[in-house]
């Protein structure tokens, strides 16, 4: 628990979590290589393991897709402005806690307004500190190497994605939805 007043912190990951960005990345990757692949065929979490591509090529997509392409982003379930406000009406203050590249920043908040979902803060990590090091009680996150570090009493739940299957993980779902309606 955070040490304020028993306020409790629930951290949100952004890409894949809320936001589904692989759908607008792949139709991305097939405009420029005239390929047909879909998000279903991202299967591993290194991408570079299934397309020949560099992370260099692969994190210039995702710039590009969230500076020019973020309003064709759609989210990962529908009602996520009722869902986040649910939450936080549960007593929980609502993180957004996203690792990117600074170019998207204003790209990222965009998005965030025009979905009308709702926090109390947007955290950018820039660098490699892990996630678990920040302060939340329950973090949702689809990236397996965002939770291997949390430590009970701190809850983290894996969002189900094609490129998590093969992880083992005990607490797993497939919309925050779920979250909400079972785990808080
Ligand atoms: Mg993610």
């Amino acid at each position: 628990m955070s040490k304020k007043e028993g306020i409790k912190t629930f951290a949100i990951d952004l890409d894949s979590v809320l936001a589904d960005t692989m759908v607008v990345w792949t139709n991305q990757y097939n405009k420029l290589n005239h390929t047909e692949i879909t998000k279903n065929d991202i299967t591993l979490w290194d991408i570079g393991k299934l397309l020949p591509l560099s992370s260099n090529e692969i994190s210039k997509i995702f710039t590009y897709i969230w500076k020019n392409l973020w309003f064709d982003i759609p989210t990962c379930e529908p009602r996520l402005p009722e869902i986040t406000r649910r939450i936080h009406s549960k007593g929980y203050r609502i993180s957004v806690l996203t690792k990117r590249e600074r170019p998207t920043v204003e790209y990222v908040a965009k998005w965030l307004d025009y979905h009308d979902i709702f926090s109390n803060d947007l955290i950018f990590v820039y660098d490699n500190m892990p996630k678990a090091g920040y302060p939340f009680d329950i973090l949702v996150d689809d990236a397996p190497v965002n939770l291997i570090d949390i430590v009970p009493p701190k809850k983290g739940v894996l969002f189900n994605q094609p490129w998590n299957k093969n992880f083992q993980w005990p607490i797993r779902v497939n919309t925050l939805r779920e979250v909400e309606e079972n785990m808080i």
